[in-house]
Parts: structure tokens; C-alpha cells; sequence
């Protein structure tokens, strides 16, 4: 249970942010629900958790700027005291085929999903040191494991932060801090409703349970980790993909 604990969930105006944000609320964490773009979705899992009798606020951010991420985490320190656990899950897929890639294409996702993570790492490792307690988890992807063609750019994002994930875990071990992954299949959210149904359906003959994720398959997964029952659990990725990847 996670009641007291303060979480900070990237891009949880919906999606698997927004699964992720209500799941740590119900386990009893207070949320701050960062979003880019999405404000009535921020707003709704914020009138959501606020439903559930919990603290939660909307604070828009763009992950990529590395001020306005410095900002947000000391106006959430100024707010709540603490920073327990930090979910980054902000994320954006911008698909070609490598010989047709746009330098820009290629940034902006690294930029976005890979630079990101590291601007709220690096902003919440002071105070999580400080109060010697700390869950850092980051959504990488199955695809950051075993490739796909059309995604070098997202791939390389995900096999990055999956680096970055055990370099930091090696970091803070012994402060108390732990920091894992979890790497979706193919899960149903606006990221893969966008994908022709020809691609949906190959996609689902590799998948062994004969089914898309839902999001609050991650969620789950996510609130595995930040409990204090996976206290000695650090430097890991866990694979939630219906049996997709083995
Ligand atoms: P989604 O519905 O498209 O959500 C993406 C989220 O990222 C949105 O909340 C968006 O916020 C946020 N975001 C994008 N750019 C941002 C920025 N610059 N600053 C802050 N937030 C930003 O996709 P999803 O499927 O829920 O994806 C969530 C995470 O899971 C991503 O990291 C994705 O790579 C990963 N993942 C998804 C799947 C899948 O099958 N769906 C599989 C593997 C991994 P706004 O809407 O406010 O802009």
C-alpha cells in the first residue's frame, strides 16, 4: 500500500499514464498528473482520484525542457514535501523506415522519451536521496527489447532508457531508491489505435494470448514496483506482453 507516498506520473492525461496515476491513487498515493497536451483528460483523472477521496493535481510540462521539468518538481516538493515515486511514461512514436527518417523525426522522439526521462530522474534524484526513499520506474517497450522495423528512432529511445534505467539502479541503490522498467507488448491506446487493422492483426498472431493489453495490465505492473513489498527489487525490466516476447 502507498498511503502518504507523493507520485509524479509523466503524460498521465490518458492513456497508460492516466491507468497508471488512478491505480497508484487507489493503492493510496497522492498524484501529480504532469500532461503536454492532453488538460481535460489531466483534469479528468484528477476530478477521478480526487473521487477516490485522494489528493491529485494537473501540472502541465513538457518533458523535454529540461527548466520547465525543474520547475515542476520544486513547485511538487513546495506542494507536498516529497517526491516518492516517479513514473516516466510520457511518450511519442514517429514511425518511418530508417532511409526515409527525418533528423527531426529521429530528435523529437529521443528528445521526448529517452532526454525526458533523464530531466525527471535527474530532478527528483536530490530529494529522493534526501529523504532516503525513492521508486523510479520507467515504460520502456518490447520494442526497445527486440526491435521493429519502421521504429529505429522509438526502439533506440526504449533500449536507452532500459541503459539508463540499471545505470541509475547501480546509482542510488544504497540510498534506499530503486529504479525498474516495464516494457509493454502491444497495448489498446491511442498509440496503436492509429495502426491499420492489417498490422493489428499480425501483431496479434504473434501475440500467444490472442489479445491486446489493456492499460491496466501496465498499471498493475507499475504498482508492483512501487510498493514497499519490491523494496530489494531494483535494476529490472519486466515484460508485460501476453507471452509475446519470451
Ligand atoms: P498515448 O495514449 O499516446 O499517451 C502518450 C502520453 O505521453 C500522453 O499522455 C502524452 O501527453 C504524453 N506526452 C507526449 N509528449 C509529452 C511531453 N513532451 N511531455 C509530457 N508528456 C508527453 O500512448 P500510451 O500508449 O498511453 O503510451 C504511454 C507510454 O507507454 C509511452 O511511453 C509509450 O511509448 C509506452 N508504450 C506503449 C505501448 C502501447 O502499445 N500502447 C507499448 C509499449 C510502450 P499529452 O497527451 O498531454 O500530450
Amino acid at each position: 500500500m502507498l498511503e502518504g507516498r507523493v507520485a509524479l506520473i509523466t503524460g498521465a492525461g490518458k492513456g497508460i499514464g492516466k491507468e497508471i496515476a488512478l491505480e497508484l491513487a487507489r493503492n493510496g498515493a497522492k498524484c501529480v498528473i504532469n500532461y503536454a497536451s492532453s488538460s481535460a483528460g489531466a483534469e479528468d483523472t484528477v476530478a477521478q482520484i480526487r473521487e477516490m477521496g485522494q489528493e491529485a493535481c494537473a501540472y502541465k510540462c513538457d518533458v523535454s525542457d529540461a527548466t520547465a521539468v525543474q520547475e515542476m518538481v520544486a513547485d511538487v516538493l513546495k506542494n507536498y514535501g516529497r517526491i516518492d515515486i516517479l513514473v516516466n511514461n510520457a511518450g511519442i512514436t514517429k514511425d518511418n523506415l530508417v532511409m526515409a527518417m527525418k533528423e527531426e523525426e529521429f530528435d523529437a522522439v529521443m528528445d521526448i522519451n529517452l532526454k525526458g526521462a533523464f530531466h525527471c530522474i535527474k530532478a527528483v534524484t536530490k530529494p529522493m536521496m534526501k529523504q532516503r526513499y525513492g521508486r523510479i520506474i520507467n515504460i520502456t517497450s518490447i520494442v526497445g527489447l527486440i526491435g521493429n522495423a519502421g521504429q529505429a528512432n522509438y526502439a533506440a529511445s526504449k533500449a536507452g532508457l532500459i541503459g539508463m534505467t540499471k545505470s541509475v539502479a547501480r546509482e542510488l541503490a544504497t540510498r534506499n531508491i530503486t529504479v525498474n522498467a516495464v516494457a509493454p507488448g502491444f497495448i489498446q491506446t491511442d498509440m496503436t489505435d492509429v495502426l491499420p487493422d492489417s498490422v493489428k492483426e499480425q501483431l496479434l498472431s504473434q501475440i500467444p494470448m490472442k489479445k491486446l493489453g489493456e492499460t491496466k495490465d501496465i498499471a498493475n505492473a507499475v504498482c508492483f514496483f512501487a510498493d514497499e513489498k519490491a523494496a530489494y527489487i531494483t535494476g529490472q525490466v519486466l515484460s508485460v506482453n501476453g507471452g509475446m516476447a519470451m
